[in-house]
């Protein structure tokens, strides 16, 4: 079982949800940090790193002597990654999504491989959770490459043993954050009850919904603010999950890094509660 706990910006909440699921979670399971610009799901599950490694994407280098200029690579490229510039082939590697059409399309054995990093994968134990997280290269703009290098990782760390997997999805609409939620069973979308989180929750909703899975609300610091989030809910089907209360104790515990199910036997049992609603959202959809 794969859940993703997403939202439609940051700051709702989303870390301390998927910490906080994972914590209580009753199976075997895997936490996987793909918010690759910012990790933080560390900083909650304090996990043992056990091993790292550098992801790297594939780009063209230029032969410039073997270069006949005809432009069939810069005429593939999509993404203006690689240009014909008067009388010199240019790439431009930041904007190369390494797809290899141009280095595949080269007659002339012009183009070879060559390498751009994307950032570091890590991987570790918090406890009995195995752990994977990926932290992008500072300066590095796209993040779905390294994130597909974070679920190459995971899948070989499935390969022995089957896990459920929770993620810490980007926040967002954009392209990390649909492909963060792409493979999961469950959504589970976090939002506040404010005026700028009914507004990106929708967004959100609507952005995953043609995926047609799943999808259940957790409402964040509920008391905060004004009824939109359970009308639109209400209004849209979408079931609230949890509702984790606006409190000052809730805030101290996250502001010290302490899961939040594990700050106190209420919020164990708010989020054990979550935790089984989650897992009958994924047995509906298993039973057809
Ligand atoms: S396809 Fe090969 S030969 Fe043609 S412009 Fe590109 S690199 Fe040069
Ligand atoms: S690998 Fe793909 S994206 Fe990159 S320059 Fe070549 S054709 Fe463009």
């Amino acid at each position: 079982m794969k859940i993703a706990v997403a939202s439609g910006k940051g700051g709702t909440g989303k870390t301390t949800v998927a910490s906080s699921l994972v914590s209580v979670w009753n199976a075997p399971v895997i936490a996987m940090d793909l918010d690759v610009e910012e990790p933080n799901l560390h900083l909650f599950l304090k996990p043992e790193f056990t091993g790292s490694r550098i992801a790297r994407m594939e780009i063209p280098e230029v032969d410039q002597s073997l270069c006949t200029l005809c432009g069939k690579c810069s005429d593939l490229c999509q993404f203006k990654a690689i240009s014909l510039m008067g009388e010199i082939l240019m790439t431009f590697p930041e904007m190369c999504h390494g797809c290899g059409g141009c280095i595949a399309i080269c007659a002339e054995k012009a183009l070879r491989p060559s390498y751009r990093e994307l950032g570091e994968i890590s991987w570790g134990q918090a406890g009995k959770t195995d752990f994977i997280m990926g932290r992008l290269r500072i300066g590095e703009a796209m993040s779905p490459p390294l994130m597909r290098e974070v679920k190459k990782k995971l899948n070989e760390m499935q390969l022995d043993a089957p896990k459920d997997v929770i993620t810490d999805a980007p926040p967002g609409v954009s392209c990390p954050a649909i492909n963060a939620v792409m493979d999961s069973d469950v959504i589970v979308l976090v939002t506040e009850p404010t005026p700028f989180g009914v507004y990106d929750m929708k967004l959100a909703h609507e952005a995953f919904t043609p995926m047609n899975k799943p999808m259940g609300v957790v409402v964040n610091r509920a008391g905060l603010g004004n009824s939109e989030i359970y009308d639109y809910c209400s209004a849209k089907n979408l079931e609230i999950l949890a509702e984790i209360p606006y409190e000052r104790s809730i805030a101290e515990a996250y502001a010290s890094g302490v899961i939040i199910s594990e700050s106190s036997d209420k919020m164990k049992q708010l989020f054990l509660e979550l935790a089984e609603k989650i897992q009958q959202k994924a047995g509906e959809v298993r039973r057809g």
